[in-house]
Order: C-alpha cells, then sequence, then structure tokens
C-alpha cells in the first residue's frame, strides 16, 4: 500500500510540474501575441489539489461508509488477477465513470462541485486537477459502489478511478489535433474540449473518462467542429481569482435559490433538477438554452436568454 501512495506522491508532483512547463510555454506565446497570461487560473488549479490535500486527512470522507456498507453485503469476491478481470473492472469502472459525470452535470447538488472543474476560462492541464473541495462530502463514491457490491474491493476501485483521472490529465489541451480513429473508442482532448465548451451546441456532452463508447451508446457524444470554436468555461463564466470563491459560489447560489424559492417542493426542484432550472420555466438549461437559441433564430424572440435564475 505505503508503494501505492509513493506512486500517487509522484505523479501529483509530475503533473503540477508538466502543467507548469505548458503554462510557461502558453504565457510566452500569448506574450509574443500582446496578450496577458491568466496566471491565476494555475493559482486557482493549485490551490484546488492543495486544499483537497489538507481536507483528505480529516475523516469527512462518505465513500468510507459507503464502501463499507457495499462491501459487507457484497455478492461475490472478485480478485483482479487475471487479464478478464481486469478488463470487466476497467469497464465497469468507465460504465459507473459515465453516470457519475453525467449526473455530475444533470444534478444541481452535484453541479455545485462539479463547476469548479468547469470554472477555467481556458482549457490547460492545470484544469486536470481542479476538482473541487466538496466531492467527498457529497456522496459521489454511491455512483461506484455497485463495483463494491458486486465484490471488487474499495481500495481497488478507488485506485482504479485514481488511474483513470490521471489518463484524463492529457484531455485538457487546445494544442493536441483531433486523432483519427482513437476518436471512435477514447476520449480524446477534441472529446474533452467540447466537453468543457459552453457553446449551447456543446453543453452535457462527452462525459466519458478514458472510453467514449458509452457516450456513443448513450446519445451524449458530439463532434468538435471547426465551425463552431470552442468557448471555454461556465455559462456564465467565473471572473474570481480567489480559490474560496471559486470553490463556494455554486453553494451559494444554490442556497440562496432553494432559501427564496418559498417552499419545500420548489426548493427540491433546485437542488435535483438540472443547473439553470428555475420554476416558472424562465431559467437557463440547455434544453431552454436550445429552445431560445431556435426561437432566436425563427426571429421570433430576444436572441440573448433572460438570465437571473439557476446559475450553471
Ligand atoms: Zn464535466
Ligand atoms: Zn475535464
Amino acid at each position: 500500500m505505503e508503494h501505492l501512495h509513493k506512486i500517487a506522491r509522484f505523479a501529483t508532483v509530475l503533473v503540477v510540474a508538466v502543467s507548469l512547463v505548458e503554462a510557461w510555454f502558453l504565457a510566452r506565446k500569448a506574450r509574443h501575441q500582446g496578450k496577458a497570461y491568466p496566471w491565476h487560473e494555475m493559482g486557482l488549479s493549485i490551490a484546488d489539489m492543495a486544499g483537497r490535500k489538507v481536507l483528505a486527512l480529516l475523516p469527512l470522507s462518505l465513500a468510507t461508509p459507503i464502501f463499507a456498507f457495499a462491501w459487507h453485503h457484497r455478492l461475490f469476491t472478485v480478485d483482479i488477477n487475471n487479464v478478464l478481470a481486469v478488463l470487466m473492472l476497467f469497464v465497469g469502472l468507465e460504465f459507473c465513470y459515465y453516470w457519475y459525470h453525467r449526473a455530475s452535470h444533470r444534478i444541481r447538488f452535484f453541479w455545485a462541485t462539479h463547476a469548479v472543474h468547469h470554472s477555467p476560462n481556458e482549457l490547460t492541464l492545470g484544469t486536470a486537477y481542479r476538482l473541487g473541495w466538496t466531492g467527498k462530502i457529497t456522496g459521489t463514491s454511491l455512483f461506484f459502489a455497485p463495483l463494491v457490491f458486486l465484490g471488487i474491493r474499495p481500495e481497488v476501485v478507488l485506485a482504479t478511478l485514481s488511474l483513470n483521472l490521471l489518463y484524463q490529465f492529457w484531455l485538457h489541451t487546445t494544442w493536441i489535433p483531433k486523432l483519427g480513429w482513437l476518436e471512435y473508442v477514447f476520449n480524446t482532448p477534441s472529446a474533452h474540449r467540447v466537453h468543457h465548451a459552453s457553446n449551447v451546441d456543446y453543453l452535457d456532452a462527452n462525459y466519458g473518462g478514458v472510453l467514449i463508447i458509452f457516450d456513443r451508446l448513450f446519445g451524449t457524444y458530439v463532434e468538435e467542429r471547426e465551425d463552431e470554436p470552442c468557448r471555454f468555461g461556465l455559462v456564465h463564466p467565473t471572473t474570481t481569482h480567489n480559490p474560496l470563491v471559486n470553490q463556494f459560489e455554486h453553494w451559494v447560489s444554490l442556497g440562496k435559490d432553494m432559501l427564496r424559492s418559498g417552499n419545500v417542493l420548489t426548493a427540491m426542484g433546485y437542488l435535483i433538477m438540472p443547473p439553470g432550472w428555475a420554476p416558472n420555466g424562465q431559467g437557463t438549461t440547455t434544453e431552454a438554452l436550445r429552445r431560445q437559441r431556435t426561437a432566436a433564430s425563427a426571429g421570433t424572440q430576444a436572441v440573448e436568454p433572460a438570465v437571473t435564475i439557476g446559475a450553471r
């Protein structure tokens, strides 16, 4: 176990170092173009990672009781000691990851954490480790508990999830082009650029981790188009340089919407409906934004969506 921790520490140092090298190159390019490089984005990502390392020391994670319960009631005991078992673990984790990620975009309670990952207005390698501080206390491990219930040891599930996230590091780049046939099977920088884009055409797409096949299977795959350059960041871009604001602004806006709602049913709606949902139908969910865009292009309605409620 100790050598696993050593590998994890080495991987952490490596990804931060590589992301700093990329930032140096991008800053140099920006300087040549007479532009300022947004170094604060790197600062926010490093603050995110540092904060998660500190929080990991506290016994706050819901994964421990959730996985303990699933392990206690497991159906089988599966040893990952042959190729077939490794393959099934890999595909099983991908399947769970797809639904975890899809829920993180479609349920505002989970989005309040995941929005932090989508807050950078530039897509850089530093984005990969800006994952939000509140994931461990919101029960995201529930999505991976079925694997433990089927008999895979909790530490194996967590280690595989870490490898999955490590794979995704290189996806957070703007300088790697489309990769031919790999685009059909794997999550690639091009597919993940679409995932991080807030263009109406690109919202809620490409949820896969290592593979893109579940997006293709469940109808959430969207290809990057030359005529639609990605606009990175949130629909309503975050401009803060303050790590605390960056981490908690979506929780604050969710809390405000719930308190303002005036009744329990509407408050629950804010909690479990997609980001942008509003009870009067005037929100800015992906579907509403697409309807408004269609109406605008038909010349029947104002072009800009009216945006006040249900931050996203
Ligand atoms: Zn996402
Ligand atoms: Zn990402």
